[in-house]
């Protein structure tokens, strides 16, 4: 059904624009490439733009190189926003036009459904399993390195198959994904150990705040945004760095907060039955899953500390 949806929006229509969050992770990345493959298969023009560049170590993945982040001042037939819960989080610039049709597929319980065509189910782990199972639906056969793509994405939104949404269709769609090719092993070392030196050192220096509140039930880790430059790494050298906050044991609540004179945006974990989705999103333009979610507060760091701090006093009774 949903699939003769989209299949009807590709025949009929030429030139895509296919885009995903700001800060784009693996499942983005994956999902596009995969979303891009589908396209040129079929002949169409695609372009593949997001605000933001390829993180250093999705940059193994075949054909990230065609994602652009200079936006194409151009026409589109179709927009295809992937992965993401609603057009702001595209980063786009106000001003720039949008696409008569909108094709959304993703998985956030918060999307807004701002699509023309929206392709969501917030039961699974991550955009790439919507994907896969569209193209399982289209008996679509697909070479290895969009099964590569489809596995990234997936291994990336499941936190390397740690976190509480690696679920048995999770595993068995990887099952699937490594028998079409994927090579795991490959995946998970540019993921999970492929840190740049400069980038380890900015680990160590995040690693370096850890503090503990509310007696030892929530756990931060701080990046003031200047250190990325003074060590010379790059941003997407803190990716993963949130999961750690929530690793010890009495941890509820887990924070990476990345801040800046101005602004202090908080990369938000929980276990168990903490909704840090509903916390993030009581903060405008807040949003995310139950167990990680973020959200921005634009006030310095030790007044968005306080904030956030009595809400999760709040919270966690
Ligand atoms: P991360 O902490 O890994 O950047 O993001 C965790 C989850 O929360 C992802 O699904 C991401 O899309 C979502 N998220 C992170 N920051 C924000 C934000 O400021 N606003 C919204 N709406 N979602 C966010
Ligand atoms: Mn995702």
């Amino acid at each position: 059904m949903t699939w003769s949806k989209l299949n009807a929006i590709i025949e009929q229509n030429t030139s895509f624009l296919v885009s995903s969050h700001i800060s784009p992770d693996g499942d983005c990345i994956g999902s596009q490439l995969a979303c891009y493959w589908l396209l040129a298969e079929r002949g169409k023009d695609v372009v593949v733009y997001n605000a933001d560049p390829v993180p250093r170590k999705l940059s193994f993945l075949p054909g990230a190189q065609v994602i652009t982040t200079t936006f194409p001042r151009r026409t589109f037939d179709v927009l295809i926003v992937l992965d993401a819960s609603n057009r702001d989080r595209l980063g786009w610039d106000s001003s720039v036009p949008v696409p008569s049709c909108v094709v959304n597929i993703d998985h956030h319980q918060d999307n807004t459904a701002f699509g023309d065509c929206n392709i969501l189910d917030s039961t699974v782990a991550a955009t790439g399993q919507i994907l896969y199972a569209l193209f399982s639906d289209a008996g679509i056969s697909y070479p290895p390195h969009v099964a590569q793509a489809l596995y990234a994405a997936i291994m990336t939104d499941t936190g390397g198959f740690r976190f509480s949404n690696t679920t048995g269709t999770v595993l068995r769609t990887c099952a699937d994904l490594a028998d079409r090719g994927a090579d795991c092993a490959e995946v998970y070392r540019h993921l999970y150990a492929s840190d740049s030196q400069n980038g380890l050192t900015l680990k160590a220096r995040i690693w370096s705040t850890l503090a503990f509140h509310l007696g030892g039930r929530v756990c931060t880790m701080e990046l003031p945004m200047g250190l990325i430059n003074e060590v010379g790494a790059e941003y997407g050298d803190s990716e993963g760095m949130a999961d750690f906050t929530i690793t010890a044991e009495g941890v509820e609540v887990g924070m990476l907060i990345k801040y800046n004179e101005r602004e202090t945006h908080f990369s938000m974990r929980s276990t168990g039955r903490i909704d840090v989705g509903s916390i993030a999103r009581s903060i405008p333009g807040g949003g995310g899953h139950m167990n990680a979610a973020g959200c921005t507060l634009y006030l310095p760091l030790p007044d968005a500390m306080r904030r956030l701090l009595a809400i999760l006093e709040g919270t966690l009774e």
